[in-house]
């Protein structure tokens, strides 16, 4: 989807500044910058629709100049000829800082995307220093290997070959706003622990962490240029990175619309990419689920971050002989939510980020309504201010149905009953989308026969949304291309060179 956002305003002329990051900056070669255009963009409370600061909007001359600043910075800075374990010390220390301001970015975050400030606290946050942790150890430990080689057409000849993994180069790498910082820092941590360096541009809707985070990386004592960040709308910026012919690779997460637009831009010059796109998850309850876990994983799953995960447990299964008991759990867990802006310590749900995504999964509920579904829990907005939704539990719908099969990416689940295993590993995998899942069950084999059957990027076996940085995510089908976390993202940012040498 496209994010409408009112046009952007003329703002001061672009000057330099190496002072912090003011509101209308960007990152760029370690300088805080005005957009060239001098312009700007409002980024939103969604708990109030009120602005709550003006950002640069970045364009394709800022790109530019940010792509030229990470080519010099790769090319010819410290940051090149830095051992691996020197940008292992600089990952960590960023880890640090990020530690050492952990409620000042649970704040920011929570203001800026709207979830509620004790998840920015508990989850958002640390995971996000995890991260760059976990990214910190393995720069030390990214090698290639040696092999005897025989060479049928040389007889006689002795060969010593070896392979080594090297940076692929400059990145440009392109944000969502459901985890802001946490994007920054699965996008990020790879990329700099390989020797990379990088242009971020952060989602339109929720910029202010991934500013703050660059404050953060000039103190951490990354080189200029090594990390800019450029924010600015998708159709400007993000396209102006992704069809830039100085990038040797584009890193997406987003929507599987844009996630296409990426993959075109970048076809020209034959970039490399790696998406992160949308998804469907099928969650299964089985007959021989314990329900008093799985009816309140079913409604985490679904409801946590306001169902505004790629991989939110979208599609409930239950078991036909539980279906009730089941939709009534949730139902009524659903309903116990409470939902307010993210700053109120009571609040268990915030707004949707925006008034677009509001009109979107409004959208959503009256088609689902149209088309015959039930709801037995929500349905509605909350209120006049703010872009609240009411948690919500469909059920009478099928296969087909637009809330069955499309991307909600907000607080809304499908409940449908089913009889067999057979059919319902079928359901689950019957849809373009294959980035996560679940499995409720007590029998340990089952749960691994059907965790093969699921054709996912990762199948959950009692419990949902178990996120590690060790543990690496991404999706089948048009959920994506690449995994991040995990040993996996590394080999997204590296480029492996065969050297063969005649002894
Ligand atoms: P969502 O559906 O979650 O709003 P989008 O896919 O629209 O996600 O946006 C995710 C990121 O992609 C944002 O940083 C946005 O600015 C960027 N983006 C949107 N449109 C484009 C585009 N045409 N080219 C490159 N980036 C884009």
């Amino acid at each position: 989807m496209k994010t409408k956002l009112p046009p952007a305003r003329k703002a001061r002329p672009a000057t330099k500044s190496t002072a912090a990051p003011k509101p209308r900056r960007m990152l760029i070669d370690g300088e805080w910058l005005y957009a060239n255009s001098g312009e700007t963009f409002s980024t939103y409370n969604p708990a109030t629709g009120e602005v709550i600061c003006e950002v640069a909007a970045g364009g394709s001359v800022d790109v530019d100049r940010a792509v030229k600043a990470a080519r010099a910075a790769f090319e010819s800075g410290p940051w090149r000829k830095m051992t691996a374990s020197e940008r292992g010390r600089i990952l960590w220390r960023l880890a640090d800082l990020l530690e050492k301001n952990l409620e000042e970015f649970a704040v920011l975050e929570s203001l800026d995307n709207g979830k509620p400030l004790a998840v920015a606290r508990a989850a958002d946050v640390p995971l996000a220093i995890d991260l760059f942790r976990y990214m910190a150890g393995w720069t030390t430990k990214i090698h290639g290997s040696t092999f005897p080689i025989s060479v049928p057409y040389a007889p006689g000849a002795q060969f010593f070959a070896y392979t080594q993994r090297e940076p692929i180069g400059v990145v440009g790498q392109i944000i969502p706003w459901n985890f802001p910082l946490l994007m920054a820092a699965w996008k990020l941590g790879p990329a700099l622990a390989t020797g990379c360096t990088v242009v971020l541009k952060p989602a339109e809707q929720t910029p202010l962490t991934a500013l703050r985070l660059g404050e953060l990386i000039i103190e951490a004592g990354f080189p200029p240029g090594v990390v800019n960040i450029v924010t600015g709308l998708g159709e400007t910026a993000g396209a102006a990175l992704a069809a830039h012919p100085g990038i040797d690779k584009i890193a997406f997460t987003g929507s599987t619309e844009v996630g296409k637009l990426i993959v075109q831009a970048a076809s020209r010059d034959l970039k490399k990419v790696s998406l992160e796109l949308g998804g469907k998850s099928p969650n299964l309850v089985l007959e021989d689920a314990d329900l008093d876990i799985a009816i309140p994983g079913a409604a985490s799953a679904i409801y946590f971050n306001h169902g505004q995960c790629c991989c939110a447990g979208s599609r409930l299964y239950v078991h036909k002989k539980h279906f009730d008991k089941v939709v009534e759990g949730v139902a009524a867990a659903a309903k116990k939510i409470k939902v307010g802006p993210g700053h109120e310590p009571e609040t268990e749900m915030g707004p949707l980020v925006s008034e677009e995504q509001l009109n979107r999964v409004m959208g959503f509920l009256q088609a689902g309504q149209d088309e015959g579904a039930k709801s037995l829990a929500g349905g509605a907005r909350v209120g006049k201010k703010g872009y609240f939704v009411q948690p919500t539990l469909l059920v009478n719908t099928k296969p087909g149905m637009k809330v069955m099969e499309e991307e909600i990416f907000g607080p809304v689940v499908c409940a449908v009953p089913f009889s067999s295993v057979e059919e319902v590993v079928s359901h689950a995998n019957n849809n373009v989308y294959g980035l996560a899942s679940a499995v409720w069950t007590k029998d340990v084999s089952k749960a691994h026969r059907i965790a093969s059957q699921l054709r996912a990027g990762t199948v959950w076996v009692n419990c949902y949304n178990i996120f590690d940085a060790a543990m690496p995510f991404g999706g089948y089908k048009q959920s994506g291309w690449g995994r991040e976390m995990g040993a996996e993202a590394l080999e997204l940012y590296t480029e492996t060179k065969a050297v063969c040498i005649r002894l």
